[in-house]
């Protein structure tokens, strides 16, 4: 399970996804019931009343669920989860405090996409303290050239992460990272991690500043564009070569066959990649 999906999120969701019933009914999902979508004969007046009631029933609820009346006690029971936290055996990101009154949250009503009577509280973003262990490049399918920090495995957040955006380059400049530095990360939902701060103390005398690669993995020079409008450079460099950079030309296959364009089923980003390595294809036509 946890090879097959990034996080508890996807795997719930793929698991239920599953074509064949048989196949999800073997996954150990559970849940914490936690709202209710209609009902006949019989009537609440309070959310805690009908928690308390289909419990009676067999469903499981959280049982750090409570109520709370006013701002203070809100925030302390934020504050007591928020230290309970990784001792959790699940994760979560934050709290949710709903409106207790069943006819006030009808009252209330929702907004487009969210009830009035609901509000998510979520925790600071998990960090982590780490150590660079190389800078590398990766190019995307724009020839957008990305420097990203592998770093020594560590668990953020539940997740074993190895690696860390830095963004583009005046980002490594700014917050000067260096291979080998100890380094602070924090993941923030599925994004890939970020770089806060960098340990300077721990830093060793031998350290050199980063050199940013002015070439692209193909060996042609990268460029900053110009922007038209504020006559600024642009942060990210790219590379020059355009269609005729094989990486561009691997990361926009790749791109075409995902979801967000033709969607091929069967046809994903891995088989790109040993279809690439096999030789079996190489070139991305412009008119694609
Ligand atoms: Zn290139």
């Amino acid at each position: 399970m946890s090879d097959k999906f990034a996080n508890p999120r996807n795997a719930a969701g793929g698991s239920l996804r599953q074509k064949d019933p048989k196949a999800t009914s073997k996954i150990p999902l559970k849940y914490f019931a936690y709202g209710l979508g209609a009902s006949n004969s019989i009537t609440f007046s309070k959310h805690s009343e009908f928690l308390k009631e289909i419990s009676k029933w067999g469903f499981i609820i959280n049982p750090l669920t409570k109520n709370v009346s006013n701002l203070e006690e809100i925030q302390k029971q934020h504050s007591q989860i928020d230290t309970l936290r990784s001792s959790l055996d699940y994760d979560i990101d934050g709290l949710v405090y709903k409106v207790n009154d069943l006819n006030l949250q009808k009252r209330l009503g929702n907004t487009s996409n969210s009830p009035r009577w609901a509000i998510a509280y979520k925790f600071s973003a998990e960090k982590a303290v780490t150590k660079v262990k190389d800078i590398i490049i990766q190019v995307g399918r724009t020839g957008a050239i990305t420097p990203v920090a592998k770093v020594e495995p560590v668990t953020v957040g539940g997740v074993v992460v190895s690696n860390a955006t830095l963004h583009n380059e005046d980002e490594i400049l700014r917050k000067d990272i260096r291979i080998g530095d100890t380094i602070k990360i924090q993941r923030a939902g599925d994004v890939i991690p970020q770089v806060i701060s960098v340990e300077t103390s721990k830093r060793k005398k031998e350290s050199k500043k980063f050199i940013f690669p002015t070439k692209c993995l193909c060996g042609a020079p990268t460029s900053k564009e110009i922007s038209k409008t504020t006559k600024k450079e642009d942060a990210v460099r790219r590379c020059t070569k355009g269609y005729e950079c094989k990486f561009i030309a691997r990361e926009k296959l790749k791109h075409i066959v995902s979801k967000e364009s033709l969607n091929i089923e069967g046809l994903g980003k891995k088989v790109i990649d040993q279809f690439w390595d096999l030789n079996l294809i190489k070139k991305t036509f412009r008119y694609i």
